[in-house]
Protein backbone atom coordinates (compact mmCIF):
# COMPACT_ATOMS: atom_id res chain seq x y z
CA UNK A 1 0.00 0.00 0.00
CA UNK A 2 1.32 3.60 -0.86
CA UNK A 3 1.75 5.64 2.19
CA UNK A 4 -0.17 9.00 1.97
CA UNK A 5 2.48 11.12 2.65
CA UNK A 6 3.57 10.34 -1.02
CA UNK A 7 -0.12 11.56 -2.49
CA UNK A 8 -0.37 15.05 -4.10
CA UNK A 9 -3.82 15.93 -4.11
CA UNK A 10 -4.80 19.15 -6.32
CA UNK A 11 -6.99 21.85 -4.68
CA UNK A 12 -9.13 24.01 -7.48
CA UNK A 13 -11.01 26.94 -6.11
CA UNK A 14 -11.19 30.14 -6.18
CA UNK A 15 -12.33 31.54 -2.38
CA UNK A 16 -8.78 32.22 -0.87
CA UNK A 17 -9.49 31.50 2.44
CA UNK A 18 -11.40 28.37 1.74
CA UNK A 19 -8.16 27.10 -0.76
CA UNK A 20 -6.09 27.98 2.02
CA UNK A 21 -7.47 26.20 5.05
CA UNK A 22 -8.00 22.91 2.65
CA UNK A 23 -4.37 23.52 2.03
CA UNK A 24 -3.36 23.58 5.59
CA UNK A 25 -5.04 20.55 6.84
CA UNK A 26 -4.93 18.70 4.04
CA UNK A 27 -0.68 19.08 4.55
CA UNK A 28 -1.16 18.57 8.66
CA UNK A 29 -2.16 15.39 7.61
CA UNK A 30 0.97 14.76 5.16
CA UNK A 31 -0.29 15.25 1.86
CA UNK A 32 1.56 17.35 -0.69
CA UNK A 33 -0.65 20.00 -2.55
CA UNK A 34 -1.09 22.12 -5.62
CA UNK A 35 -3.66 24.60 -5.57
CA UNK A 36 -5.51 26.64 -8.82
CA UNK A 37 -7.90 29.75 -8.72
CA UNK A 38 -9.36 29.01 -12.05
CA UNK A 39 -11.39 26.03 -13.57
CA UNK A 40 -8.16 26.72 -16.90
CA UNK A 41 -5.24 26.67 -14.30
CA UNK A 42 -6.56 23.88 -12.48
CA UNK A 43 -6.95 21.76 -15.99
CA UNK A 44 -3.57 22.62 -16.73
CA UNK A 45 -2.23 21.62 -13.42
CA UNK A 46 -3.66 18.58 -13.27
CA UNK A 47 -1.36 17.60 -16.46
CA UNK A 48 1.49 19.11 -15.50
CA UNK A 49 1.24 17.84 -11.51
CA UNK A 50 -0.25 14.46 -12.09
CA UNK A 51 -2.25 15.17 -8.61
CA UNK A 52 -3.31 11.54 -6.93
CA UNK A 53 -6.45 13.33 -6.61
CA UNK A 54 -8.48 16.51 -7.16
CA UNK A 55 -10.61 18.86 -4.95
CA UNK A 56 -12.86 20.69 -7.49
CA UNK A 57 -14.88 23.69 -6.30
CA UNK A 58 -17.90 23.90 -8.86
CA UNK A 59 -17.86 27.67 -9.24
CA UNK A 60 -14.73 28.87 -11.17
CA UNK A 61 -14.07 31.79 -13.01
CA UNK A 62 -12.64 31.37 -16.50
CA UNK A 63 -14.12 27.47 -16.86
CA UNK A 64 -16.78 26.31 -14.15
CA UNK A 65 -16.11 23.02 -12.57
CA UNK A 66 -18.77 20.87 -14.42
CA UNK A 67 -16.22 21.69 -17.71
CA UNK A 68 -13.39 20.84 -15.76
CA UNK A 69 -14.37 17.33 -14.38
CA UNK A 70 -15.78 16.70 -18.27
CA UNK A 71 -12.43 17.53 -19.62
CA UNK A 72 -10.77 15.73 -17.17
CA UNK A 73 -12.91 12.59 -17.83
CA UNK A 74 -12.46 12.71 -21.25
CA UNK A 75 -8.89 12.50 -21.57
CA UNK A 76 -6.97 8.96 -21.24
CA UNK A 77 -4.43 10.28 -19.22
CA UNK A 78 -6.57 11.84 -16.11
CA UNK A 79 -9.59 10.03 -16.52
CA UNK A 80 -9.15 7.85 -13.31
CA UNK A 81 -7.75 10.61 -11.26
CA UNK A 82 -10.05 10.74 -8.25
CA UNK A 83 -12.11 13.65 -7.83
CA UNK A 84 -14.14 14.85 -4.59
CA UNK A 85 -16.64 17.85 -6.00
CA UNK A 86 -17.24 21.01 -3.61
CA UNK A 87 -20.08 21.79 -4.18
CA UNK A 88 -23.49 24.43 -2.58
CA UNK A 89 -26.67 23.11 -1.48
CA UNK A 90 -28.25 26.07 -4.42
CA UNK A 91 -26.29 23.78 -6.56
CA UNK A 92 -27.74 20.43 -6.05
CA UNK A 93 -28.70 20.11 -9.80
CA UNK A 94 -24.98 20.67 -10.96
CA UNK A 95 -24.11 18.18 -7.89
CA UNK A 96 -25.91 15.39 -9.44
CA UNK A 97 -24.17 16.41 -12.95
CA UNK A 98 -20.92 16.38 -11.44
CA UNK A 99 -21.98 12.77 -10.14
CA UNK A 100 -22.66 11.59 -13.45
CA UNK A 101 -19.55 13.11 -15.36
CA UNK A 102 -17.42 11.16 -12.74
CA UNK A 103 -17.02 12.78 -9.81
CA UNK A 104 -16.31 10.40 -7.18
CA UNK A 105 -17.64 12.62 -3.79
CA UNK A 106 -19.19 15.37 -2.97
CA UNK A 107 -18.83 18.01 -0.36
CA UNK A 108 -21.47 20.92 0.11
CA UNK A 109 -20.31 23.96 1.49
CA UNK A 110 -20.20 25.21 4.14
CA UNK A 111 -18.03 22.32 5.22
CA UNK A 112 -15.75 21.70 7.81
CA UNK A 113 -12.18 21.04 6.82
CA UNK A 114 -11.89 17.82 8.95
CA UNK A 115 -14.99 16.01 7.09
CA UNK A 116 -13.36 17.35 4.03
CA UNK A 117 -10.13 15.31 5.00
CA UNK A 118 -12.30 12.39 6.19
CA UNK A 119 -13.61 12.08 2.79
CA UNK A 120 -9.96 11.81 1.23
CA UNK A 121 -9.09 9.67 3.38
CA UNK A 122 -11.83 7.31 2.87
CA UNK A 123 -11.93 7.62 -0.88
CA UNK A 124 -7.82 7.09 -0.57
CA UNK A 125 -8.56 3.92 1.42
CA UNK A 126 -11.38 3.10 -1.20
CA UNK A 127 -9.00 3.49 -4.18
CA UNK A 128 -5.67 1.54 -2.18
CA UNK A 129 -8.07 -1.29 -2.23
CA UNK A 130 -6.87 -4.30 -5.05
CA UNK A 131 -9.43 -6.60 -6.33
CA UNK A 132 -7.87 -9.33 -4.83
CA UNK A 133 -8.35 -7.82 -1.14
CA UNK A 134 -12.33 -7.21 -1.82
CA UNK A 135 -13.42 -9.15 1.09
CA UNK A 136 -15.82 -12.05 0.77
CA UNK A 137 -17.89 -10.99 3.43
CA UNK A 138 -19.42 -7.77 4.71
CA UNK A 139 -20.38 -7.13 7.68
CA UNK A 140 -22.45 -3.76 8.88
CA UNK A 141 -23.93 -4.24 12.89
CA UNK A 142 -25.65 -7.26 12.99
CA UNK A 143 -25.76 -8.43 9.47
CA UNK A 144 -23.45 -10.81 7.90
CA UNK A 145 -22.99 -10.75 4.51
CA UNK A 146 -21.26 -13.88 2.87
CA UNK A 147 -20.68 -13.86 -0.71
CA UNK A 148 -19.29 -16.92 -1.66
CA UNK A 149 -22.29 -18.39 0.01
CA UNK A 150 -24.37 -16.20 -0.89
CA UNK A 151 -26.01 -15.84 2.11
CA UNK A 152 -27.04 -12.59 4.72
CA UNK A 153 -27.89 -13.32 8.22
CA UNK A 154 -28.90 -10.41 10.96
CA UNK A 155 -28.09 -11.79 13.91
CA UNK A 156 -27.70 -14.89 12.90
CA UNK A 157 -30.98 -15.44 10.95
CA UNK A 158 -31.03 -15.91 7.71
CA UNK A 159 -32.27 -13.33 5.44
CA UNK A 160 -33.56 -14.53 1.99
CA UNK A 161 -32.91 -11.81 -0.51
CA UNK A 162 -33.88 -11.56 -4.47
CA UNK A 163 -30.50 -11.95 -6.75
CA UNK A 164 -31.15 -8.36 -7.30
CA UNK A 165 -31.64 -6.94 -3.80
CA UNK A 166 -28.62 -9.21 -2.83
CA UNK A 167 -26.60 -7.05 -5.67
CA UNK A 168 -28.31 -4.19 -4.27
CA UNK A 169 -26.83 -4.24 -0.56
CA UNK A 170 -23.23 -5.93 -1.65
CA UNK A 171 -23.19 -2.57 -3.73
CA UNK A 172 -23.83 -0.35 -1.06
CA UNK A 173 -21.68 -2.65 1.82
CA UNK A 174 -18.93 -2.00 -0.87
CA UNK A 175 -19.26 1.76 -0.57
CA UNK A 176 -20.20 2.89 2.62
CA UNK A 177 -20.33 6.93 3.00
CA UNK A 178 -20.50 7.03 -0.47
CA UNK A 179 -23.43 8.44 -2.30
CA UNK A 180 -24.19 5.85 -5.08
CA UNK A 181 -26.91 7.78 -7.44
CA UNK A 182 -29.36 5.39 -8.85
CA UNK A 183 -28.02 5.40 -12.55
CA UNK A 184 -24.67 4.55 -10.91
CA UNK A 185 -26.77 1.35 -8.68
CA UNK A 186 -28.91 0.47 -11.67
CA UNK A 187 -25.45 0.17 -13.75
CA UNK A 188 -23.81 -1.73 -11.38
CA UNK A 189 -26.40 -4.56 -10.41
CA UNK A 190 -29.21 -4.43 -13.55
CA UNK A 191 -26.50 -3.92 -15.68
CA UNK A 192 -26.10 -1.13 -18.67
CA UNK A 193 -28.31 -3.04 -20.97
CA UNK A 194 -31.30 -3.34 -18.77
CA UNK A 195 -34.36 -1.72 -19.46
CA UNK A 196 -36.09 -0.34 -16.16
CA UNK A 197 -36.25 2.81 -14.38
CA UNK A 198 -34.55 4.58 -11.71
CA UNK A 199 -37.54 3.83 -10.06
CA UNK A 200 -36.51 0.53 -10.10
CA UNK A 201 -33.96 1.35 -7.42
CA UNK A 202 -36.10 2.79 -4.93
CA UNK A 203 -38.29 -0.06 -5.12
CA UNK A 204 -35.85 -2.45 -4.03
CA UNK A 205 -34.20 -0.38 -1.84
CA UNK A 206 -37.77 0.00 -0.45
CA UNK A 207 -37.75 -4.28 0.09
CA UNK A 208 -34.25 -4.33 1.09
CA UNK A 209 -35.75 -1.76 4.31
CA UNK A 210 -38.86 -4.37 5.16
CA UNK A 211 -36.55 -7.76 4.84
CA UNK A 212 -33.90 -5.88 6.86
CA UNK A 213 -35.09 -2.96 9.42
CA UNK A 214 -31.69 -2.14 10.74
CA UNK A 215 -31.21 -0.75 7.06
CA UNK A 216 -34.29 1.71 7.68
CA UNK A 217 -31.75 3.84 9.34
CA UNK A 218 -28.40 3.25 8.10
CA UNK A 219 -29.81 3.73 3.96
CA UNK A 220 -30.28 7.68 3.26
CA UNK A 221 -31.98 8.47 0.89
CA UNK A 222 -30.56 11.65 -0.74
CA UNK A 223 -32.56 14.21 -2.23
CA UNK A 224 -32.91 13.65 -6.00
CA UNK A 225 -29.60 11.98 -6.31
CA UNK A 226 -29.24 8.75 -4.70
CA UNK A 227 -28.38 6.47 -1.85
CA UNK A 228 -25.92 6.10 0.25
CA UNK A 229 -24.51 3.58 3.06
CA UNK A 230 -24.02 5.55 6.47
CA UNK A 231 -20.29 4.91 7.70
CA UNK A 232 -20.75 2.84 10.57
CA UNK A 233 -17.75 4.71 12.35
CA UNK A 234 -18.19 7.95 10.24
CA UNK A 235 -17.15 11.65 12.26
CA UNK A 236 -20.24 13.25 12.90
CA1 LIG B 1 -16.08 29.12 -6.12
Amino acid sequence: MTTKAGKKILIVEDEKDILQLVKLYLEKEGYRTCTATTGLEGLKQVKTEHPDLIILDLMLPEMDGIEVCKRIRSDRETVRIPMIMLTAKAEESDTIIGLELGADDYVTKPFSPKALVARVKSLFRRLDRKPEDEPARYGYGTLAMDLTRHEVKVNGRDVSLTAKEFGLLEHLLRNPGRVMTRDVLLNSVWGYDYYGTTRTVDVHVRRLKQKIPLLNDAIVCIKSLGYKLKELDAPS
